[in-house]
């Protein structure tokens, strides 16, 4: 182990793909799903291999990888240059115990249906599984499950990056380490980079995707996790699997308060630490809580998206709380229908689905739960799509009000996060910030994290410059409760959300990672204007 790392030269010399600069080539692909108008390209190129990309990227003078373009920071919308498309870096293979070697553009519904076939899952995939492996590497993507498994990053074990100059870095988890007095080295075919980790002081919460990775004595391999593509191309990446899951059930709470709601996240959340840290087979094993607030049941309610689900909500009902439980390897909807039957008898025999409904009851939300039994994939699935229904319904609210009212009105959004102690407080402070501003709001999320996504529902312009106000207010407040106004979608080149990246970092951390993206990019090739600017 040492802080000095040799790149490569690709495995072959090669001409570069050739570049489509048909505008029908480029339809479709000059926006992401932030949907920020004025996405340009000179081009898009769909290299095959790691020396085309290499091919490609020395020879250009800007180059935007992209993946499936679910970005909503518009991350993956391009400004000018080249668009490096990597949907053509589709091989997986087995790499060892428990390891699986997938190229950039392995969609992780793609990557999950062949790990299924091997037995395997892997386990802190984002809410979207169309999303590619090279993207969510480069967002360290987290999703409704990161309160079991954690976020991308963790799970990555190798990457295949090329740089800005064409040369390729082979990196494994524990080989090169930032030294304390020099930082890193990266020796080039043109010179050697030199350059040290951030100085600033990341937040403990479980997901951050706020610019680039920092601590004293660094991996090397985390400054490329989450560096939004600013730093290299991933070509391929190398991630930890797990063993195919046992049994899971979902359930869907409806909670007559805000507070009783919170105060049930909070027990399961006490109960599944517990049981993970006294490897309980009879405990209470949370995975996910997905959370709705009573605004986002209006929006169902209105898009008809319950009835369209057979789901029925009750009309009394303030938070609404979507629960995925994983069960012993085996559990039969039977069985867990007998569970739930007996839980509160006396005598009722221990187990997760008994204590899951114990802790329900005492916090007088039993009668209001609704159970997808082990296998009932298509009741689980309804459960899911109610869940989507409230961000689809919000941001057809928001493209209808661009539509009718004001081009300029824009999703105004937050993703943010804070230890899960203080997350009462922040529920609270977004209400206040909203009402004082008379804003109409929506807020849903990953409640099991602390991490929740308030939106604006804007009646007009006025709205939005409010919301964008509201939002940086939130931010310095998170961050001073120790979270992060940057929980998992990143940065891109959200004007709003690069506000966020400086209020977190200040000037002076911003500053250190322009020195980081300028010795390893010194061209400032690659997603030019993604996290920051150039200056
Ligand atoms: C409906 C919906 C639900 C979502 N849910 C979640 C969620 O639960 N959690 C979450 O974290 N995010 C979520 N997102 C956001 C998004 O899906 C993630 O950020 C995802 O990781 C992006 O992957 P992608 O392949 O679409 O990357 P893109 O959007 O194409 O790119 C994102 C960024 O990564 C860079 N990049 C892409 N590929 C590479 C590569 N091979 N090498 C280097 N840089 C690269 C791009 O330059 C860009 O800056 C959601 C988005 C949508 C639309």
């Amino acid at each position: 182990m040492g802080h000095t790392i040799r790149a490569r030269p690709p495995r072959e010399q090669v001409a570069p793909p050739g570049i489509d600069r048909s505008p029908e080539a480029l339809a479709g692909r000059l926006e992401d799903a932030a949907h920020f108008p004025g996405g340009h390209a000179d081009g898009i190129a769909r290299p095959r291999t790691e020396s085309e990309v290499a091919a490609l990227v020395s020879t250009c003078a800007s180059v935007l990888p992209i993946g499936a373009q679910s970005s909503v920071t518009g991350g993956a919308t391009p400004a000018g240059g080249v668009l490096l498309s990597t949907d053509r870096l589709t091989a997986i293979e087995p790499a060892g115990p428990r390891r699986y070697r997938a190229g950039a553009g392995v969609p992780l519904d793609a990557l999950q249906s062949r790990l299924a076939a091997d037995g395997c899952w892997y386990a802190p995939a984002p809410t979207y599984t169309g999303a590619f492996v090279g993207g969510v590497a480069a967002t360290n993507a987290a999703g409704a499950a990161t309160f079991k498994y954690g976020a991308t990053r963790p799970w990555i074990e190798a990457l295949t990056v090329v740089l800005g100059c064409g040369d390729v870095l082979d990196l494994e988890r524990g080989a090169v380490h930032a030294d304390p007095a020099h930082g890193f080295e990266v020796v080039c075919a043109h010179g050697i980079r030199r350059f040290r980790p951030g100085r600033y002081v990341m937040p403990g919460v479980p997901k951050c995707s706020a610019g680039y990775y920092a601590a004293a004595e660094m991996d090397l391999i985390d400054l490329f996790i989450g560096a939004e593509g600013t730093l290299g191309v991933i070509v391929d990446l190398t991630v930890r699997v797990l063993p195919a899951p046992g049994a899971a059930a979902s359930a869907l709470i409806s909670c007559p308060t805000e507070s009783a709601g919170l105060a049930v996240v909070h027990a399961l959340r006490d109960a599944s630490q517990q049981t993970w840290a006294e490897k309980d087979p009879l405990g209470i094993d949370v995975s996910a809580i997905e959370h709705l607030d009573q605004r986002c049941l209006e929006v169902l309610r209105e898009d008809g998206v319950d009835r369209g689900q057979s789901v029925t909500i009750p009309g009394s009902t303030e938070l609404l709380l979507l629960v995925q439980l994983e069960l012993p390897a085996g559990t039969t909807a039977a069985m867990a229908y007998d569970a739930v039957a007996g839980a509160l008898e006396p005598g009722a025999p221990d187990g997760p689905l008994m204590r899951f409904c114990q802790v329900l009851a005492a916090h007088g939300v039993l009668d209001s739960t609704e159970l997808a039994a082990p296998g009932d994939s298509r009741r689980a699935h309804q459960f899911l799509m109610l869940r989507e229904g409230a961000p689809v319904g919000v941001n057809r609210r928001v493209g209808d009000a661009r539509r009718r009212i004001d081009d300029r009105i824009d999703k105004t959004a937050a993703d943010m996060i804070v230890p899960f102690d203080r997350f009462d407080d922040m529920m609270a402070m977004y209400r206040d910030g909203y009402a004082r501003r008379g804003l109409d709001y929506a807020i849903w999320g990953h409640i099991s994290d602390g991490n929740v996504h308030p939106n604006v529902i804007p009646r007009s312009y006025a709205d939005v410059v409010a919301g964008r106000e509201a939002i940086l207010e939130f931010g310095r407040e998170v961050v001073r409760m120790g979270g992060s106004p940057l929980a998992e979608h990143g940065v891109g080149r959200s004007s709003l959300k690069q506000a966020l990246l400086r209020l977190m970092y200040g000037d002076k951390g911003v500053e250190q990672m322009r020195a980081i993206k300028a010795a390893l990019d010194p061209d400032w090739k690659l997603a030019p204007g993604v996290l920051f600017a150039r200056q």
